[in-house]
């Protein structure tokens, strides 16, 4: 029975970043009765799904309370957190992310302007026109693009997106857009990014992708003709490589990595 002062999981983000406690080496999210950090009286309490029967709860601030210096915490990126705290927690603090995203950007109604009100945990109303508001999820999809050489030796096609921080290739992704199936969608960004075509489409997975709220939905399929001719705008580098000459690739956090390992897994046996 909830007495009003049990123990519940914080996610608290800080100007985007996860509030994480951290002890010697190890990080987990904040479990205390009260939020771990101080909050505005106008500041909203996200209510979310319990882990191991505990409440969970998320909230933004923007300013570092003083509690943040003395050690006990740290505040890390999202995405860098995967590599901190167990996937139930990941994927908890990318929901808590999403929602926090959400409820920032519908504060007002997007048909008449007027201010909208909350109605549940993940729904608010239009204190004007009635129009209800949830959560949107905009969906990407990603595909892994295999083809044989003239020795019938597989290979697979990575790609430098001008847009990625770092060095690491990864696969032709793309959100979906307003009329396209799953399948055009793939065709078209395949098209667009390398001028290549592709043949079976196979459906192989998908990820909830909090980057603000996306989910990415993943493919594999097989090279069916076209020169390899990179779209400039978007991508710096791309080629075809073989498991032996693999460049930097995703981490373990994306669906785009699965896809990798899973070809090379399958090279294997
Ligand atoms: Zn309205």
């Amino acid at each position: 029975m909830n007495t009003g002062n049990e123990d519940k999981y914080w996610f608290v983000f800080i100007s985007g970043s996860l509030l994480l406690e951290k002890t010697d080496e190890t990080y987990s999210v904040p479990v205390s009765d009260t939020p771990p950090t101080k909050v505005h009286e106008w500041t909203y309490i996200q209510h979310l799904p319990s882990i191991d029967g505990k409440e969970c709860m998320a909230y933004t601030i923007n300013t570092p309370s003083e509690s943040l210096i003395n050690g006990k915490y740290v505040t890390v990126g999202l995405r860098a957190s995967f590599k901190l705290i167990p996937i139930i927690f990941y994927n908890m603090a990318g929901k808590a992310s999403e929602l926090l995203y959400w409820d920032q950007s519908t504060k007002y109604c997007g048909v008449c302007g007027a201010p909208t009100k909350r109605m549940t945990n993940i729904s608010k109303k239009c204190t004007h026109c009635g129009k209800e508001i949830w959560p949107q999820v905009a969906p990407a999809v990603i595909v892994r693009i295999r083809q044989k050489d003239s020795s019938g030796k597989e290979r697979i096609l990575l790609v430098h997106a001008r847009n990625f921080k770092s060095n690491f290739y990864g696969l032709v992704a793309g959100f979906v857009e307003t009329g396209e199936s799953l399948e055009e969608t793939i065709q078209r960004e395949v098209k667009e990014e390398t001028s290549l075509t592709i043949k079976n489409i196979k459906y192989f997975g998908s990820q909830s992708w909090p980057y603000p709220s996306g989910i990415m939905i993943a493919f594999t399929a097989d090279y069916d003709s076209g020169e390899l001719l990179l779209q400039e705008e978007e991508l710096s580098y791309g080629g075809w490589f073989e498991p032996d000459n693999m460049p930097q690739i995703p981490d373990k956090a994306s669906i785009a990595r699965r896809l990798i390992d899973d070809w090379i897994d399958n090279l294997k046996s």
